[in-house]
């Protein structure tokens, strides 16, 4: 039987004609899985402005809604007012709204250096129109000074005028558990959907993984290096392990699930199809 739980899919844009041509066929294959919304990345200090506009584009109109993510580290807000016109007028009512990470050798944080001050200019300049999508971090953002600051600044997030988040991915569904008892704690019932990064190739996993701060556990990290070349074996235990992740997050009360697709169709749509949710 299906289940009635919600879900979204992300995409980052491309840099070429043929990855994006790719990416709409990507896009035609998910769509039929019904998620409630598909979301394409920003690249920090609006290094793929175009791009991502480009893509929002494209998608938009189509029967899923799109939700574009927007950072606001070294960017300033007459430029960021100008998206947000831009995503209005385009009939759009949903926003990622992230810091972003400075590309190395750009200096100056900009007007807005942290997610919390982006979450108040969007309601100041475009009140309640746009429904706000923050990040967390079940595992700590790397930067933060230690755990309990993080959740703070995260409440400061959501006091800002969030409406939800999705969280960076993570293997440990213990994690996601304790940061949501520690929210709910502080009174903070803004639903916090799992982001979900499936499995398919050790490298990309653990350079992804290193690059963003997100921890692989070593029983993941070794079991893959063990497998070498065999990408049979990989794909098959990284979708096992992906799999009982989400059923575990489900069965404590996850409200949604946030897949990573890493512009492909095959192992998102194997995921969603498993788990019962199509
Ligand atoms: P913030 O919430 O601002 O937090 C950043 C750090 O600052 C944390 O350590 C926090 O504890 C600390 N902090 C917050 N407020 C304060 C304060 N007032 N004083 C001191 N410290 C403070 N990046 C992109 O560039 N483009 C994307 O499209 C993108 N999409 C993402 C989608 C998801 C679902 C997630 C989880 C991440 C995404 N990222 C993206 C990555 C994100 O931009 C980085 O993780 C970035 O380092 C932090 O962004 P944030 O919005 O969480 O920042």
């Amino acid at each position: 039987m299906k289940k009635n739980i919600p879900f979204s899919f992300e995409f980052f844009p491309t840099k070429t004609d043929v990855g994006a041509e790719k990416l709409r066929q990507v896009h035609q294959e998910l769509q039929p899985l019904g998620p409630e919304f598909f979301s394409i990345t920003y690249g920090a200090g609006g290094s793929t402005r175009e791009r991502t506009l480009a893509a929002i584009r494209d998608f938009n109109g189509q029967g899923t809604p799109v939700a574009p993510h927007l950072s606001c580290i070294g960017d300033d807000k007459t430029r960021i007012a100008e998206l947000l016109d831009i995503y209005k007028a385009q009939g759009i009512d949903r926003i990622v709204a992230l810091r972003g990470d400075l590309p190395s050798g750009q200096v100056g944080l900009g007007e807005l250096p942290y997610a919390q001050d982006l979450v108040r200019f969007i309601r100041e300049h475009s009140g309640d129109h746009f429904r706000i999508e923050v990040a967390a971090y079940p595992e700590m953002h790397p930067q933060a000074e230690y755990f309990d600051a993080d959740i703070r600044h995260f409440a400061e997030k959501v006091q800002a005028g969030a409406n939800a988040a999705i969280t960076q991915f993570f293997f440990n569904p213990d994690a996601y558990f304790y940061f949501i008892e520690r929210i709910q704690k502080l009174g903070i019932e803004i639903p916090v959907a799992p982001g979900i990064m499936p499995i398919t190739n050790a490298n990309n996993l653990i350079r992804f993984a290193d690059g963003t701060g997100a921890e692989v556990p070593r029983w993941i990290r070794k079991q893959l290096q063990a497998y070498g070349d065999d990408a049979q074996s990989i794909k098959a235990f990284g979708h096992e392990v992906v799999y009982k992740l989400c059923e575990r997050l489900l069965a404590g009360g996850a409200p949604s699930l946030h897949f990573y697709t890493m512009n492909q169709t095959d192992p998102t749509r194997q995921l969603v199809s498993d788990l019962g949710l199509i």
